[in-house]
């Protein structure tokens, strides 16, 4: 396998590179390149032609290498299929909004949790990404920011946020980031330091995994927890989402409500609306009747949190329906009614394939 520099530390770039017969300060000028995600050697337009070319020959940049690309049709969303150094796949999407850019990166290769609805576990969990491996998913996402493509049509977002360079983080692609839980704080401290973004951009998902909760408030960075939900009792969130056997509604909630009265944050609530087909072929609600938004309402009434409404986005391999718009608005009508703040999270990129994990799945099959 070729070596990758970005793994290496500073003292190791410098014996490699002297190694090569180049002098030392061409492994800081290297340094700069990989820190801003160069994909390969040949961009690195300040190192002479002939070290770029035997570096490309000997050597990787980056932990992670781009497969695939796929830009929406309304160009602001671009997912990338990524390869690991062994081979594996990971899924990273890149998000220009009106407040800025934001990147939903991947914390596992696969996914051990098994949820009913979703593509990313349907071929298992593979292994946990190092903290470089996600970490480069955002340079990846940064090279493409700065790229030509985006000169002539950049964002202005509402905030302040730097005009063309990642602002946002999401850990919300492919895996469960609180089974991977010292990797991902480690790219978080990271991505802090090193890209400058602050706490309260960054958004750790979890499907309710209460220890690693335990260890955020511990860890004690402001950042903003999701809690992937999907369902408003224990009875039907054990049907949809195996971890619920282990971890009740109950017992989540009082650990994030303990994550977000500590840092006096909001709650961002996950939750997908699901249709299944009855036998007439009509869709009938799964997860989304009106009881669900009253007993969804009795466990958030009061608290401080949002509660984000998501659109199934079919995935061949699972066995429900995505729900009509109307069905999506008279359930968000009920938590309006009861005083819990929720809003639709905006489709972006169906045209890309957007569910997460679907990209991956579909390049196993081939
Ligand atoms: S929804 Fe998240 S936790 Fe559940 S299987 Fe998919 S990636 Fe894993």
């Amino acid at each position: 396998m070729k070596p990758i520099l970005f793994n290496l530390t500073d003292g190791e770039l410098e014996q490699f590179i002297v190694e090569l017969g180049q002098p030392k300060f061409r492994a800081k000028q290297i340094r700069e390149w990989l820190n801003r995600g160069a994909p390969d050697f040949l961009s690195m337009k300040n190192i002479p032609e002939t070290l770029r070319t035997q570096l490309q020959e000997t050597a990787q940049t980056l932990p992670v290498r781009i497969i695939k690309k796929l830009e929406s049709s309304d160009g602001e969303t671009t997912k990338f299929l990524l390869e690991l150094d062994d081979g594996e796949q990971i899924e990273s999407v890149l998000m220009r909004t009106t407040y800025g850019n934001s990147v939903c990166v991947s914390s596992q290769a696969g996914c051990a949790m098994g949820c009913k609805f979703c593509a990313s576990t349907l071929l298992g969990l593979k292994r946990n990404l190092s903290a470089n491996e996600i970490y480069s998913q955002i340079l990846v996402a940064q090279w493409e920011l700065r790229s030509d493509k985006f000169k002539d049509r950049p964002i202005k977002p509402n905030g302040d946020a730097n005009n063309g360079d990642v602002s946002h983080i999401v850990v919300m692609g492919t895996g469960e980031p609180l089974q991977n839980t010292e990797n991902v704080i480690g790219f978080i401290e990271r991505a802090n330091s090193d890209m400058g973004i602050g706490w309260r951009r960054i958004t750790v998902s979890t499907c309710g995994i209460v220890p690693g909760i335990d260890r955020l408030i511990e860890w004690g960075r402001p950042i903003n927890l999701a809690i992937s939900l999907h369902a408003p009792t224990d009875e039907l969130r054990c049907q949809i989402m195996p971890i619920n056997n282990r971890y009740k509604l109950a017992e989540v909630l009082d650990a994030a409500w303990r994550f977000t009265d500590l840092h006096n944050r909001q709650l961002m609530i996950e939750y997908i609306l699901l249709g299944k087909k009855d036998e007439n072929g009509e869709t009938i609600l799964y997860n989304a009747t009106p009881d669900h938004a009253e007993k969804l309402s009795e466990l958030l009434r009061g608290k401080n949190c949002m509660v984000n409404l998501i659109p199934w986005n079919a995935v061949d391999e699972r066995d429900f329906a995505s729900l009509s718009g109307n069905a999506v608005h008279r359930f968000q009508d009920i938590l309006i009614k009861n005083g819990v703040h929720t809003r639709i999270r905006r489709e972006r990129g169906t045209d890309i394939g957007s569910a997460c994990g679907q990209l991956r799945l579909n390049n196993a099959k081939k």
